[in-house]
Formats: C-alpha cells, structure tokens, sequence
C-alpha cells in the first residue's frame, strides 16, 4: 500500500480503479425446461407456449404457459372447491401454521429465490437479496400473525372470508407484489388464483414448490401463467369474488369499468409519479442518497419511484452538482453481480417506452445528463438520467416513465411545493427532506398521496398500509387496513 501514500496527505486513489466481477452463482437455481400451470395442486399442460428470457442477455430461460379462458375457469373451480372444502372454515391458527411455514421456507430458500428474481426481470441481485425476498417472508410473518386475529382486529363486525380472489401483478417486483396479494388472502380465509406478469413468471412458478413444501391443500393457490388475455379472462370469470390489481392505470381503469355493477369487489394499486420534495435545511448528503435510492432503485420500475425533483431554489445548484458527481459512481451491469446498482430494463418493450419519453423531454427543451457508463451490448438497457431545465406541462414531469429517469423542478416556498406536488393526475407517494418536524407534517397534512416519506425514501415495512389516491388506484395493501379488501362484514 505504501505506493498509495501520498506524502503528508490523503491517500491517493487511482481514478481508474474499477471492481472486480463478483457474479453470484447461478448454480442455486435448477430451471426446468418447461412449466404448466399450477392448478388444483397439480401442474397442468397449458394449449399454448411462449418463452421467458433474461433481460440482461435476451437468452431463453424457459418455456412458459398462457393460460386459455378454460384454464382459467379450471383454476377458478379448483379454487372455489378449496374454499368450500376446508379452507375457509379452518381456524385463524391453523391457516396461520400454513403461512408461517411459507414464510419459513421463502428465508431458507431466499438465495435460490433472489438468484431467479434477477435472472427473469434484471434486477440487481444486492436488491433482491437484501429487499425483495426479506419483504416478501415479512410479509408471510405478519399476516400469518393476523390469521387468528380477526375478530380483534375488527371488533362486533363479524369478519368472514370473501371467497375467491383473483390476483393480477405486474413485473417490477414479482415475489414480493406476489406476497403482498397471497398473505393477506390466505390470512383471511380466501382461497387465490394469481396470475404473474408475463415477462417475469419464475418466481411465481417456483413458489408453487414452496407451496407442496409447505403442504398448503391443492387447490387454496392456484398460478395461472400468461399475458393480459388471462388476466382479462380472471377479471370477467363469474366464480371470482374480488380482484386484486397491480400495474398499470390503463389496465386498471379498463379493469374497473369491466367489473361496474358485478358486485365483485376490487383494489387497484396502479401508477405514480411522487414528488421528493427537498428544502434548503435537509441534510444534503443524506437528501441526495435518498434521491438516487428513490429513482435509481430497481431501474425507477417503481409505482411510488420519487421520479420528479422538487428543489429549492436556494439549494438547487449544490444538490443537482451533488446528484451529477453521485451518479457517476453508479455501476451499471449485470444483474447478478454483487457490486451492481443499476440492473436491466425489464423488457425490450419497456425499453422503447423510456426511450421514447427520454426523447420527448429533449425536444420541449429539458437539458438532460447522462454520467458516462459503458451499456452492455446484448440486452436492455438504461444509463442513470437526469432531467434538469424541465417544465411542469413536460411529458417527462407529468408522465410515468417507470425507467432511471430523474426530472428536476424547483419551487421557492412550501406552498409553492405543495401546489407543484399536486399537480399530478397521481397521487401514490411523495417524499420530504427537512430538519424541521413541523414542515414535515404541514407538509404530508397537504400532500395528496397515499404514502409520505420523511428524510428517507421507498422504505417498506408490511405494518404500513400502501395505495394511491387519484389514478394511482384505490384501497389500502400492508397493515391492517390491508385486511379488510379480503373480508366480508355483517353491516
Ligand atoms: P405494465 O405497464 O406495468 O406492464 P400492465 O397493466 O400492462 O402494466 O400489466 C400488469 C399486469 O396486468 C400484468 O400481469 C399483465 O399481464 C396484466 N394485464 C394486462 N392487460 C390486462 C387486461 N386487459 N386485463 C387484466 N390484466 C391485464
């Protein structure tokens, strides 16, 4: 080390240092060359095919089902015949064994599990491993906690299980959006027919392995593969009771309309575009981790990503030179290196949405930068972006771009961040840094979504309920308020 030594001073660090590939293995995960569709227990053959990839490498990692309007009706009459059967009259404690086993199992299979998350959507594999499956076990622990709680938790209601419920979850978080929908149904006394988004089914499928380990009855689980004809098929089948929906708004909306009148009952967790919202007297160290963690994280593939900067203006020149110097030292790479921060782009076709987007803020006129980074050739991919010079009527301030694109906008007073953070069709989460308590909760008094973060960002814990106001949907998941979409009551 003595060479490093600088003679009196700092050591000095070569600027060309770079890490060394530190890949994890992938020998964890045993693909199978095919998969059916988890039904009744049983693996049934699907009629039609279709191949999933890594995004990293665009290489097939296996043959997958699509699900028929049949199959779905198949998985729903399975369902339907678990809840009649036991499931729903099995006390709290006993359905709170089930999910406590799984939960069990998800922690002592977690490699294998963070492995194949982001070998199939291109995450990286510190994210997976340190977030994703901790989550998704946390959540298996909480609502397990819950199974034989419910007449506590809702006190002369008569809490009683809705029936079957029909699960639809998109790509950005796949096991864990899969947990946050099956705990709290089983917890219930629900029996679920789930179905994974189509560009990322492997964890789903791998979980029904979980699930015979686990000894859960056939039937009170059932994952139906496939693209959005077998959600739409799960939303119009007549035997399902309630639908539970993640993605995007569109989807959603046509969603909410297909199930006007049905009687069905539905939560909708759908798109975002929060507001993080920085005062002059945060800690701008702290502020500017908490920015990249908020847009940066899992590609910005995030509903509640802090995807618009509110800056103000007497810091903003600082924190953006902050943000700039910090985004260079962000590695861009394969998913399953442990040194990784920004994974894959989840599809090719998520790929051209940011790509056109990222072209619509240059042509109104936002000054973008991109920290200089080498992008894998095969593959999709992304570099970090930051927007600065950007307008509130933008596309790129106003849409969901769901990608690693930052825009900045900058505001003088409080009331001037509250009306710039509302003004958004959204309303999902929103963040802010100050060192004043008070500001913080004048500030989230105002702020029209549904999660506020203070001096952090995108903190999850399964005791707190999330959801959206506006097009970010409706209904609550997490906490106990994540209970009741599951639950009927004598009122
Ligand atoms: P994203 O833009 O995040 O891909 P989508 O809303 O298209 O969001 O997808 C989220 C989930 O909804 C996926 O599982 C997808 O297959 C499913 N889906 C897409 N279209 C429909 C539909 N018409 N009805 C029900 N589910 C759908």
């Amino acid at each position: 080390m003595a060479e490093l030594d600088r003679p009196g001073g700092s050591p000095a660090v070569p600027s060309d240092w770079t890490y060394a590939p530190a890949p994890e293995s992938r020998d964890v995960v045993h693909l199978r060359d095919r998969y059916g569709l988890f039904i009744g227990g049983e693996w049934l053959e699907p009629s039609e095919t279709y191949e999933t990839i890594s995004p990293a490498t665009e290489e097939p990692l296996a043959v997958i089902g699509q699900a028929s309007v049949a199959d779905v009706d198949r998985a729903v009459v399975a369902a339907r015949t678990a809840f009649a059967d036991g499931w729903s009259s099995l006390p709290g404690s006993e359905r709170a064994k089930y999910l406590f086993r799984i939960a069990r199992i998800l922690q002592e299979r977690a490699r294998e599990f963070a492995v194949l998350e982001s070998l199939n959507g291109g995450k990286p594999i510190k994210e997976s491993r340190d977030v994703d499956l901790p989550l998704a076990a946390a959540h298996f622990f909480y609502y397990a906690g819950w199974a034989d709680k419910l007449e506590y938790a809702f006190p002369n209601r008569r809490p009683r299980p809705v029936g079957v419920a029909g699960q639809i979850i998109p790509w950005n978080f796949p096991l864990l959006m899969l947990a946050w929908k099956i705990a709290p149904a089983l917890a219930c006394g629900n029996t679920v027919v789930l179905k994974p988004a189509e560009t990322t089914p492997l964890t789903a499928l791998l979980f029904c392995d979980v699930l015979r380990q686990a000894e859960l009855p056939a039937g009170v689980v059932n994952i139906v593969t496939g693209d959005g004809r077998t959600g739409a098929a799960l939303v119009e089948h007549d035997g399902v009771d309630k639908i539970a929906f993640t993605g995007s708004t569109d989807v959603g909306k046509a969603i909410q309309r297909r199930l006007a009148g049905s009687g069905k009952k539905l939560t909708l967790e759908l798109g975002g575009k929060a507001a993080n919202i920085v005062f002059d007297d945060c800690a701008l160290d702290q502020a500017v981790e908490g920015i990249v963690n908020g847009i940066y994280f899992n590609q910005g593939h995030v509903c509640c990503a802090g995807s618009r900067l509110l800056a103000q203006e007497s810091i903003y020149e600082p924190l953006v030179e902050k943000l700039k110097r910090r985004l260079e030292t962000l590695r861009v790479g394969d998913p399953l290196d442990k040194n990784t921060d920004v994974g894959a782009i989840n599809s090719a076709m998520q790929l051209e949405k940011i790509r056109e987007l990222v072209e619509s803020g240059r042509e109104e006129g936002a000054e973008i930068y991109q920290p200089p980074c080498r992008l894998p050739e095969k593959g999709y991919w992304f570099a970090p972006t930051v927007f600065t010079n950007v307008a509130q009527s933008y596309r790129i301030a106003q849409e969901e771009i769901f990608g690693p694109v930052l825009s900045v906008l900058t505001f003088r007073t409080p009331e001037e961040a509250i009306e710039k953070a509302n003004n958004s069709p959204y309303g999902l989460s929103a963040g802010v840094w100050t060192e004043k308590g008070s500001r913080i909760l004048w500030m989230a008094q105002r702020l029209r979504a549904g999660v506020v973060w203070a001096n952090t960002f995108n903190r999850f814990d399964p005791s707190s309920p999330f959801g959206g106001y506006k097009e970010s949907g409706f209904g609550r998941e997490g906490g106990l308020h994540g209970l009741e979409p599951y639950l009927r009551f004598d009122e």
